[in-house]
């Protein structure tokens, strides 16, 4: 512990934001950080708990007492080496994790949890910028393959475990360029993509091998893989949207948020309009935007939509308004449901709860505006209000009501592996192991839509227990 006084003598204070306007004209991340004194400040209000909740809150158990310690001692190497030994790509987590870790923190028992994710991304920053992080090559290859199908954030944390243990890895990605939801479903303004470019080289200097443009199941024959490699890492994420079931839905101005926020995506990253929107052009611009879903995808669209220009931008959730302030005695340590309103909320939007979509209204195919009604939630039910029908005006619909589970057709078919009772690949969280043999499964594919920290604890832990399957024994971390 750094300094026992710390917690006592210092408020939490963390990270700004550039002005609404500024960032708004752009899609580059707009996070302002701490300069270093206030850093290590923040970093010596840790008290050391005996118990740390953090470590436990957080899914892949960083070990934040010791680096919030070496921070405040200015020790940032160090801290980095402690950092990566839990986590290969904090700088992920460190810009789009929601912080379970910072629910978890003894001191937000006060609403003063430490700056834990601000001063993880520091670190991993700071890394990069010193020139500390550099590839692990390992000292000997063990003759052993491994194919990984999917390239987001589980695929790649497998790939990279899997590849400084020796094996030799290809990563097959459907997708043009790697990276899963961090490249084409997290908008740039959250997470800019040179992130992930900047992984690949290390990686790709590891040892790993990425084959794009290349989806297994119809590009790429599984059985081949199951040929030529000794293992099979399945990591390709739950990409079956929920879809709206109302009249009108299938008109043309009702899209799925992946569709819209992957194309503005490509674009950033310099794709012409036939490479970043092949099925034509969809943006927000000047038109009434509303989002159906309260969530992540939501958020994002009304970042995006905003960017854009929209004329306005309305946000609709199924259920109930959460409370603003949780009640700590019922919820600390566990995360608790509470109204979260995010950077991309700031800048404007009409949200809006416990509304039912009733019809798309449209004029000659085109949207014009969306019936609603109020609904009233009794025991996990709910009832529509009656009389509270009203209708929003909207040229655009986007769909971001979550996602049931990985896309069959293709890949899970010709695998053949056994699903769970909700649609997911079936394995353990000890060996991950599915109903194949060699055949193994990781992130959202196994558990359904999660975290990207989650994405990167089950790739580390599959990929050990891919090692020891291969090898019999194991030296890589769970
Ligand atoms: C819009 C949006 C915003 C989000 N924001 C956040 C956030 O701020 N913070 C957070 O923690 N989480 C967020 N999430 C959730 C998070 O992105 C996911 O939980 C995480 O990316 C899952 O990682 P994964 O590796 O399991 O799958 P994915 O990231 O989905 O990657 C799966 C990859 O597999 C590829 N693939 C699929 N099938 C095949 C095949 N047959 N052959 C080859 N490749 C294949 C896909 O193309 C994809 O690239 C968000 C999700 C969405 C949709
Ligand atoms: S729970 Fe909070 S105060 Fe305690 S060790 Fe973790 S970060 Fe430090």
């Amino acid at each position: 512990m750094g300094k026992e006084t710390g917690f006592l003598e210092l408020d939490r204070k963390d990270r700004t934001y550039l002005d609404p306007k500024e960032r708004l004209t752009n899609y580059k991340e707009f996070v302002v950080p701490l300069p270093e004194e206030k850093l290590r400040a923040q970093a010596s209000r840790c008290m050391n708990c005996g118990i740390p909740y953090c470590h436990n809150g957080c899914p892949v158990n960083n070990i934040i007492p010791d680096w919030n310690h070496l921070v405040y001692e200015g020790d940032w190497q160090n801290a980095l080496e402690v950092l990566h030994s839990t986590n290969n790509f904090p700088e992920f987590t460190g810009r789009v994790c929601p912080a379970p870790c910072e629910a978890s923190c003894t001191l937000n028992i006060t609403d003063q949890p430490v700056t834990i994710k601000s001063i993880e991304c520091a670190i991993v920053d700071r890394g990069w910028d010193e020139g500390w992080i550099k590839p692990q090559v390992p000292e000997r290859q063990t003759g052993k393959s491994v194919a990984v199908i999917g390239s987001g954030p589980a695929g790649l944390a497998a790939a990279q475990q899997l590849a400084r243990a020796g094996h030799a890895v290809t990563v097959f990605e459907k997708n043009d360029r790697i990276g899963g939801l961090l490249r084409y479903g997290i908008p740039d303004f959250k997470m800019e993509k040179h992130l992930i470019n900047r992984r690949a080289v290390q990686m790709e200097a590891e040892g790993v091998t990425f084959k794009t443009s290349a989806e297994v199941g119809v590009e790429v024959s599984f059985k081949a893989l199951q040929e030529n490699f000794d293992a099979i890492v399945l990591a390709g994420g739950a990409e079956e949207p929920r879809v709206l079931e109302i009249p009108g839905a299938e008109l043309p101005g009702v899209r799925l948020a992946m569709e819209f926020l992957t194309q503005q995506n490509k674009r950033n990253a310099g794709d012409d309009e036939v490479r970043a929107a092949p099925r034509g052009t969809l943006t927000a611009t000047g038109k009434h935007v509303i989002v159906i879903g309260g969530g992540d995808t939501g958020s994002d669209c009304v970042g995006t939509s905003n960017r854009q220009g929209a004329a306005s931008v309305t946000q609709l959730e199924i259920m109930p308004k959460p409370p603003e302030h949780e009640d700590k005695a019922l919820t600390w340590p566990d995360w608790p449901v509470k109204l979260r309103t995010s950077s991309s909320h700031e800048e404007g939007a009409d949200r809006d709860w416990a509304v039912l979509t009733k019809r798309v209204v449209s004029e000659g195919g085109d949207v014009t505006g969306l019936e609603c009604i109020r609904i009233e939630w009794n025991g996990g039910k709910f009832e529509e209000v009656p009389g509270s029908e009203f209708t929003l005006k909207a040229d655009l619909i986007l769909l971001a009501m979550g996602f049931t589970g990985p896309k069959r057709r293709g890949l899970l078919d010709k695998a053949g592996v056994e699903l769970d009772g909700r649609g997911n690949v079936a394995a353990n969280t000890q060996d991950y192991a599915t109903s194949e043999s060699n055949v193994f499964a990781c992130g959202d594919m196994r558990r359904g839509q999660s975290l990207v920290v989650w994405a990167i604890r089950e790739g580390r832990q599959c990929a050990r227990a891919v090692d020891k399957a291969l090898m019999g024994v194991t030296d890589l971390p769970r």
